[in-house]
């Protein structure tokens, strides 16, 4: 049964952002026919509207009005509430980002119905929306329906594909939203993390090393077999342990109070797979284990394991990647 959906678009130097791009690819999967419709907000906004259609949008609520840059919730959920007032959408959905995991509850909140954070798997079963999120520290799925409408969801970054090939030259609907409204906050100021290479979460491969390593210099050896995969495929992460005794900077650790990453292949490196480290990666393609422990829990997860020291069993793994080039 057709039915129309609401992507709350965002936008990263000033190009439509990967996941934007790929919950409108789930939107057009799951409106079966029915209308999809995007919102972009921000200077960069008017000339998103061409990849939105491209991406699988048939509408684009647009204000290119720089008075919603930085993000704030207030103008951001005025303006999104303004567009589902329109739309009358379905579904709502957001990315699972600074964006949508702040406004994704107070537009349920706005409107009297519920939200479904962090989702992996969106779909329509006997004609009613279902989110499907990890739950008990990755260990369990959750599956939710909604008895309110519009059903609202934030999805996990590379959890949904985008629309393949896309719809070259595609054109659509173009409505213009005010300007923002009155903001109660105010951003004073904007620190970028120091960091190298790709993004955590973005990398189709990650590498990450665990208290198991002994010591920072252990990072080294992690590092390098991520140099050996590519600097343009491969990032490292770092379990929490690591990064509390100040091993590998905290930018860089993965799980429940770290970053939740959905690469292709993990490879976790003397990591025990705590329930709370597993949340950040359990929603990974692959997951690879190097571990002294054959009862490690790690392996529980892993679809390939290694039992053995790390120090002998990567330089040889290095090697062996380097050698495929
Ligand atoms: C509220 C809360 C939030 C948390 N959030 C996070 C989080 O976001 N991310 C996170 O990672 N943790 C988190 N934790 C901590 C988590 O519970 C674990 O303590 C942590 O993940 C353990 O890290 P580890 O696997 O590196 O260390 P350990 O559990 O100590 O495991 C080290 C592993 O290395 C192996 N090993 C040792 N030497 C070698 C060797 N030479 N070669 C190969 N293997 C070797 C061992 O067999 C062991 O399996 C959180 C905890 C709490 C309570």
């Amino acid at each position: 049964m057709a039915q129309d959906i609401l992507v709350v678009g965002e936008l990263a130097d000033g190009a439509l952002s990967a996941t934007t791009v790929e919950l409108l690819g789930a939107a057009v999967r799951l409106a079966e026919g029915g209308r999809v419709s995007v919102t972009l907000l921000g200077s960069a906004a008017p000339a998103a509207a061409a990849p939105a259609f491209a991406a699988g949008a048939d509408r684009a609520f647009v204000s290119g009005d720089g008075g919603y840059e930085p993000f704030r919730s207030d103008p951001w959920v005025a303006a999104v509430q303004a567009a589902i007032t329109q739309a009358q959408p379905a579904v709502v959905l957001l990315a699972q980002s600074t964006v949508g995991r702040d406004l994704g509850p107070r537009l349920a909140f706005r409107l009297d119905t519920a939200a479904a954070m962090d989702c992996v798997q969106l779909a329509i079963e006997g004609g009613s929306f279902r989110a499907t999120r990890p739950c008990f520290g990755g260990n369990a799925l959750a599956s939710y329906s909604f008895a309110t409408s519009p059903a609202i969801a934030t999805a996990r970054a590379k959890s949904q594909d985008a629309l393949d090939p896309p719809r070259a030259g595609a054109t659509g609907e173009t409505v213009a939203l005010p300007g923002p409204a009155e903001a109660r906050t105010e951003v004073t100021g904007r620190e970028q993390a120091a960091a190298t290479g790709l993004r955590l979460q973005d990398a189709p491969v990650v590498v990450s090393g665990g208290r198991g390593l002994g010591g920072p210099e252990g990072f080294r050896l992690i590092e390098q077999l991520a140099a050996a995969i590519g600097t343009h495929r491969a990032a490292v992460g770092s379990s929490r342990a690591a990064c509390d005794m100040g091993w590998y900077p905290v930018s860089q650790q993965v799980g429940l109070t770290g970053k939740v990453v959905t690469p292709d292949l993990y490879i976790a490196v003397a990591i025990s797979g705590a329930s709370q480290h597993m949340a950040g990666c359990s929603g990974a393609k692959a997951i690879v284990a190097i571990n002294r422990d054959p009862e490690a829990n790690i392996f529980k997860a892993a679809r390939y394991g290694i039992v053995g020291d790390y120090k002998l069993v990567l330089p040889p793994l290095i090697e062996a990647i380097r050698a495929l080039d």
